[in-house]
């Protein structure tokens, strides 16, 4: 199974000069753990400081990019910008900018495949609102949401699973509910990437903190977290790594 991906969503939160006070104090204390892989997803106007200040080894992301290459598309920002200031990740398709900014799945899906033109590493966002589970449709509901979100896309590819009734409430979905969504989501990743699948990561995102991220990623079709509340603070990232 693959290495374990331990990605941070900072959300908008911190200037370029915390961010690079963060870097910092993290480069003071960190160790990698053991088969894990840290990358931290930044407002892109930080990512230069993280660049600079994080410990080698350590990743840098933005939490979106753009659909286009390159034009006239005032104030959005392209994957060989992101690639330029050192990105590798982008997310895509977060529940907040499907909500806030009407993201659809067509959207989400060339954003990612232009994510991966550039060489940079989608990370696809995917679950679902709460009327969705008491109705007893999560698993058909998020696998339709991301055979929409990955049409056109190929296999370089993480995504994440992230249902919004546990996005920043304390509500964290069990391990059991996690491994049911990333089990049907590698099923999926088969049918549309064959042998790849077992090699490309599913996280698990919403109010993943340093304790309960260790049963969570037990898990087996489960190969890591995004994580936005418990990423901001240096001692909570270091808890998450020394418990994977
Ligand atoms: P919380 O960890 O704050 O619940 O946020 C999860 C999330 O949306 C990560 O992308």
């Amino acid at each position: 199974s693959p290495r374990t991906l331990l990605a941070l969503n900072w959300k908008m939160n911190k200037t370029p000069t915390e961010a690079q006070a963060w870097a910092q104090d993290l480069a003071a204390a960190y160790a990698p753990a053991e088969g894990v892989d840290l990358a931290v997803m930044a407002p892109a106007i930080c990512l230069p400081a993280l660049a600079a200040n994080l410990p080698a080894g350590v990743s840098v992301g933005a939490q979106d990019v753009s659909a286009h290459a390159a034009g006239a598309y005032t104030g959005e920002i392209s994957a060989s910008m992101l690639v330029d200031v050192g990105a590798r990740y982008a997310v895509v398709g977060h529940s907040e900018r499907r909500d806030y900014q009407g993201e659809t799945d067509a959207v989400v899906a060339a954003k990612a495949a232009q994510a991966q033109a550039h060489g940079l590493t989608p990370i696809v966002c995917v679950g679902e609102k709460l009327e969705v589970r008491e109705r007893g449709e999560h698993v058909p509901f998020t696998l339709d949401q991301l055979r929409g979100s990955l049409r056109g896309v190929g296999p370089d590819v993480v995504v994440a699973y992230e249902p919004v009734w546990a996005i920043g409430t304390g509500k964290t979905a069990t391990a059991d509910d996690a491994e049911e969504l990333a089990g049907a989501i590698r099923g999926l990743l088969s049918e549309l990437y064959g042998d790849q699948a077992s090699n490309l990561r599913v996280l698990y995102g919403g109010s993943v903190k340093p304790d309960n991220i260790a049963s969570i990623c037990a898990q087996p079709n489960v190969d890591g977290a995004l994580v936005g509340g418990a990423s901001l603070k240096v001692a909570d990232v270091l808890g998450m790594n020394d418990a994977l």
